[in-house]
């Protein structure tokens, strides 16, 4: 049997997912031995833009027509799509605004031209085709991207940690920033696998991973309230890169 067929895009984003890939440095030469890569904009100029894919990996959120097209496009030439960073499984920072008037942030920006522009309120991208597996994160976890290559090559998904964040931090015996300095730290209803690493160095956590799918907002919102940490507080951190109550 042939080395799985494998392409990796990116829709509208930073492009941190991508360079994330490209920085697994030390275990390139490891992937492309088991992996063909047929589809890497980013990573080359020769690509096979029509091939079938036994993977697509998809980097962004969906904003442009453009996007959509390029998203249903890939998802049909492909066995498994993987949703590959923040923007691309809960919308992402690009989300922030995403029940704004359109029109009228695009003139605030763009001037009379704004309207003219392709641009849609962001989505991420279960929202328009089924997808496989989420690697959540702002950017992707390294780690997390190889043991998804190593899980689709044994056949299997990878299992991620579907705890909070806090569970990690205090596995590391971090003196808690919520409790002992009162501080907006989103750890309680972020999803964890960044091994708490802003906690770590004694910054509060922003949430960039997304929200734990288990989490129940409402009960920590009131219990950080009788703490003088106000809803609106959490509420808009956390909406920074999925909004509470975002779910797949
Ligand atoms: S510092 Fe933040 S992540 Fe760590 S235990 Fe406290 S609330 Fe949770
Ligand atoms: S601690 Fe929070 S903000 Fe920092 S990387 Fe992890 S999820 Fe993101």
């Amino acid at each position: 049997m042939g080395k799985p067929t494998v392409g990796i895009f990116g829709l509208t984003g930073c492009a941190g997912d991508q360079l994330a890939i490209l920085n697994c440095e030390d275990e390139l030469l490891d992937l492309v031995a088991f992996i063909d890569i047929r589809d890497f904009l980013m990573g080359s100029s020769g690509n096979d833009t029509g091939c079938a894919l036994d993977v697509a990996l998809v980097e962004g959120a969906v904003l442009t027509n453009r996007d959509a097209e390029m998203l249903r496009a890939i998802r049909q030439r492909s066995g498994l799509l993987v949703a590959l960073g923040t923007c691309a499984v809960w919308g992402g920072v690009a989300a922030l605004d995403r029940n704004a008037d359109r029109a009228r942030l695009l003139e605030e920006i763009y001037g009379e031209t704004g309207h003219g522009y392709d641009s849609m309120p962001a989505r991420a991208l279960h929202e328009l085709v089924k997808v496989d597996l989420r690697i959540t994160g702002c950017p992707i976890e390294k780690d997390q991207f190889l043991a998804a290559i190593a899980g689709l090559l044994n056949g299997d998904l990878p299992v991620y940690p579907d705890y909070a964040l806090c569970t990690e931090c205090r596995m590391r015996e971090n003196n808690c920033l919520l409790i002992e300095r009162g501080e907006v730290c989103c750890g309680p209803l972020t999803v964890a696998g960044c091994g708490a690493r802003c906690p770590e160095l004694r910054i509060a956590c922003i949430g960039c991973r997304g929200p734990l799918d288990d989490a129940n907002p409402n009960s920590m919102l009131e219990m950080l309230e009788k703490k003088g940490i106000g809803r609106r507080q959490v509420e808009d951190k956390l909406r920074t890169f999925a909004p509470i109550g975002a779910r797949q």
